[in-house]
């Protein structure tokens, strides 16, 4: 399980250090639009507690964190119009994933057509 670096970027924008394009907000979550999109709609969705990645969340948030984080990524998705059409969501998980910022955020991408999910090896 990852340790927590409390003075990660998603971290210091929870604690007010630092700006964000607030969408929406809950008890144990927190919406706010990527500062890089890579699609009409991108959203990140990140849990209020300290945790590092979706292996450390779901290995130690409570079930009520859980749930609120779950049911927040779907309101979220619903708020930004992305429901409609259809979206994906990526969380990236460590060193295979390429995680760049060492705190729990789920990827919502909406808005056009996706294709395909990855590309093949060696592609
Ligand atoms: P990942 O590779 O899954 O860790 O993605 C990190 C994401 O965080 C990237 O899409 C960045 O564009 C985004 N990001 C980095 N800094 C900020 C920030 N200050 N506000 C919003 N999004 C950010």
């Amino acid at each position: 399980m990852a340790n927590y670096d409390p003075n990660n970027i998603f971290a210091r924008i929870l604690r007010g250090e630092i700006p964000c394009k607030k969408v929406y907000e809950t008890q144990h979550a927190l919406a706010f639009h990527d500062i890089n999109p890579l699609a009409p709609v991108h959203v990140l969705v990140i849990p209020k507690g300290a945790y590092a990645d979706f292996d450390h969340f779901t290995a130690a948030a409570s079930a009520e964190e859980q749930a609120d984080y779950t049911k927040a990524i779907g309101d979220t998705a619903r708020l930004v119009g992305a429901a409609e059409g259809g979206y994906r969501l990526v969380s990236n998980c460590g060193v295979n994933a390429n995680q760049e910022v060492p705190h729990l955020h789920m990827h919502i991408f909406g808005g056009r057509q996706l294709g395909r999910m990855l590309k093949r090896e060696g592609e």
